[in-house]
């Protein structure tokens, strides 16, 4: 709109003498915005297009054509991968394109806990201990559907780089005058050298295991978003061969305290 952004930056130069650097990073930012808006565009694009694929897949009677067994079950697979991406890209997009959030509300922990536990159990499939522990008795105020979608990915990440046999907790603790939101997995781990990159877009630490994982390498990223618009910090702490853990950590201003006769009761 023809206005100018400014950068300032105010740097020491002698006992009493500061400078003050200028910069002009409209054009920076206008080139971010054509950026977001270039993969939203083309994310959108490529929905219609993938859903007539999956449609006529799944219309294709696998009994009738023996021999095209594996390469149906192949192109499927690859074709919910394709449009899980499509679907984190327009998420990603989404979050983006907001400073703040919509629609905030008292979330009520008890349940999002519950949901939790059953996706954890559901992706696992009884090959990990999962455990569930609830003791800060208080909910969160916010988007629960972000806020969902934050700690499910998460747990899934949890779940999926953990091999058979391992652990997942996820607590819900107090913690200094806030709560924090933990995941911790007994899995492969993440070599320190990675931490500082690991919300990035499509950063992965080992690129065939993650896609055997099935992500999409944009967990991560929608999670920092998600926890950014909640003024929420993101901890991590990993040892590789050990496990990690990822912490989501909420200040005072979005703790609320929890109603008694809340449904959906841990058990
Ligand atoms: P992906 O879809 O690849 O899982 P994410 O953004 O969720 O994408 O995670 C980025 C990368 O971080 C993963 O590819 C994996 O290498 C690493 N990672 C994430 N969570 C864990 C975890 N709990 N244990 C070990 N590695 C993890």
């Amino acid at each position: 709109n023809g206005s100018t952004t400014l950068s300032l930056r105010l740097i020491p130069y002698s006992d009493n003498l500061w400078l003050l650097v200028a910069r002009d990073v409209s054009r920076l930012l206008q080139l971010e915005q054509m950026r977001r808006d270039f993969v939203a565009n083309v994310s959108h694009e490529l929905r219609t297009p993938l859903t007539v694929i999956h449609g006529y897949l799944d219309m294709i009677d696998q009994d009738e054509h023996p021999g095209l067994t594996p390469m149906l079950g192949e192109m499927q697979h690859q074709s919910q991968r394709m449009t899980q991406l499509v679907e984190d890209l327009l998420t990603l997009s989404r979050l983006e394109s907001q400073d703040r959030l919509a629609g905030e509300e008292t979330v009520a922990m008890r349940s999002v806990l519950d949901t939790l536990r059953r996706e954890a159990l559901a992706l696992s499939q009884s090959r990990h201990r999962i455990s569930v522990e609830d003791s800060a008795m208080v909910d969160l105020f916010g988007s629960a559907k972000e806020l969902h979608s934050a700690f499910s990915n998460l747990v899934s990440n949890a779940v999926r780089y953990t091999p058979a046999g391992g652990e997942v907790a996820i607590r819900f603790h107090a913690e200094g005058d806030g709560v924090a939101l933990e995941v911790s997995d007994s899995g492969y781990g993440i070599p320190a050298a990675h931490l500082p990159r690991i919300t990035e877009r499509f950063y992965r630490v080992s690129t065939s295991r993650s896609r055997e994982s099935g992500g999409t390498g944009l967990g991560l990223a929608i999670v920092k978003h998600i926890l950014n618009l909640h003024q929420a910090r993101l901890g991590i702490s990993s040892e590789v061969g050990r496990g990690s853990t990822f912490s989501c950590h909420f200040g005072n201003a979005r703790v609320r305290p929890r109603e008694a006769g809340d449904s959906g009761a841990s058990r």
